[in-house]
């Protein structure tokens, strides 16, 4: 019996020390984090806090000795609009946010982003003013990386980038009416990502063409998934939103639900989860359209749908997403981007 029990804690030790192993082995973080640790204090024969590189989008690594203004905890900076979602996310106004602070956090990271833009048909017009400004306005300083999707790549206006910044052209198909341009996008930036996804982990910002910066759009807007609320409803109830209303479409939302209204003019993040985002909206809209449904406002209500139930781990105000033909309200005190007043029977293909 005594034997029997002694073979027992034996094998019992037996596994616990192979359990270890086994372990070790397989968690390949846990060791890299040690080996850091241990190349650090051999460089330097001190550890800061800040080696241990946990995830890339949450572990935000600030140089030592960076001189900025003390934040405070008790005086919000603004106090004139919401600046938290009730999922604490943060909503991005101007004065909530240290850019410079920001700019070297993200330095360090060595990011890449990605921002693709759709001109087809006649507005291919708007794009030259597009480029211009973004070289201005849009990450500047950073790894950036513009895709043009036309039918006109021979119009491609040749704009001058900074180093680091590179264009490129994909041909796409003309089409007849713009719904469907405009519905494609989803599908065709699902593409893009599943080509750029094994070598990149950067972000993406799917952005309306027929607009112009006119300010820094910059690191303050990175987040997993990123929203833009729109322009036009922000201050309104919810019941005024134009959700699609009708309970057959995949992009339903019910009365007295949705947070806010996001604009389908531009949403961003992570790419795998910008990818989520445009294989289901596009996977709704086909299966709409194959029971004959077209969403009131086409991508932008299915992306609106996708939001109520993906909450965005970062909203950008409407200073991100302005139209020019709207006066500016007092709680936006910088405009950042901005949709160009056009003459919609001029420049679409269809009424
Ligand atoms: N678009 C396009 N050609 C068209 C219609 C739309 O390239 O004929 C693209 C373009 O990028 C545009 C976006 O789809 O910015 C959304 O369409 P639009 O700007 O007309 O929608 P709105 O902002 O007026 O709701
Ligand atoms: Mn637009």
């Amino acid at each position: 019996m005594k034997h029997l029990n002694n073979g027992r804690a034996l094998t019992l030790v037996l596994v616990a020390v192979l359990l270890g192993v086994l372990c070790y082995y397989i968690t390949p973080s846990f060791r890299g984090i040690k080996l850091f640790k241990e190349n650090d204090i051999r460089q330097e024969n001190r550890l800061d806090a800040d080696v241990i590189h946990v995830s890339r989008e949450f572990h935000l690594v600030a140089p030592d000795h960076l001189q900025y203004k003390q934040p405070s905890i008790v005086h919000g900076s603004r106090t004139d609009v919401v600046t938290v979602t009730p999922w604490l996310a943060p909503v991005v106004w101007e004065g909530t946010f240290n850019p410079v602070l920001l700019d070297s956090i993200y330095n360090k990271k060595n990011v890449s982003i990605t921002a693709t833009v759709f001109a087809v048909g006649k507005y291919i017009m708007f794009l030259k003013n597009f480029l211009e400004t973004a070289e201005q306005h849009f990450f500047i300083g950073f790894k950036v990386h513009i895709c043009v999707f036309t039918d006109r790549p021979d119009e491609v206006p040749q704009v001058r980038m900074a180093t680091g910044r590179q264009l490129t052209v994909r041909s796409v198909p003309s089409s007849k009416r713009w719904q469907e341009i405009s519905a494609r996008r989803m599908e065709l930036i699902q593409s893009l990502i599943e080509e750029q996804l094994p070598n990149d982990s950067g972000y993406i910002f799917c952005l309306d063409v027929d607009s112009k910066f006119h300010g820094r759009w910059g690191t303050e807007s990175l987040g997993g998934l990123v929203a833009v609320i729109h322009p036009g409803y922000y201050r309104d109830d919810r019941s005024k939103f134009p959700y699609e209303r009708s309970p057959e479409s995949r992009a339903y939302v019910a009365p007295g639900e949705g947070d806010f209204y996001y604009c389908g003019g531009a949403f961003g993040g992570l790419l795998q989860e910008v990818h989520q985002l445009a294989k289901t909206c596009r996977s709704n809209f086909e299966s709409d359209a194959k029971e004959g449904i077209e969403a009131a406002w086409q991508e932008e209500s299915h992306l609106n749908r996708y939001m109520w139930i993906n909450k965005p781990s970062k909203v950008l105000s409407p200073e991100y997403l302005w139209q020019d033909f709207k006066p500016k309200n007092p709680e936006v005190h910088i405009i950042r981007f901005s949709g160009v007043i056009k003459n919609y029977a001029e420049i679409r293909p269809n009424a």
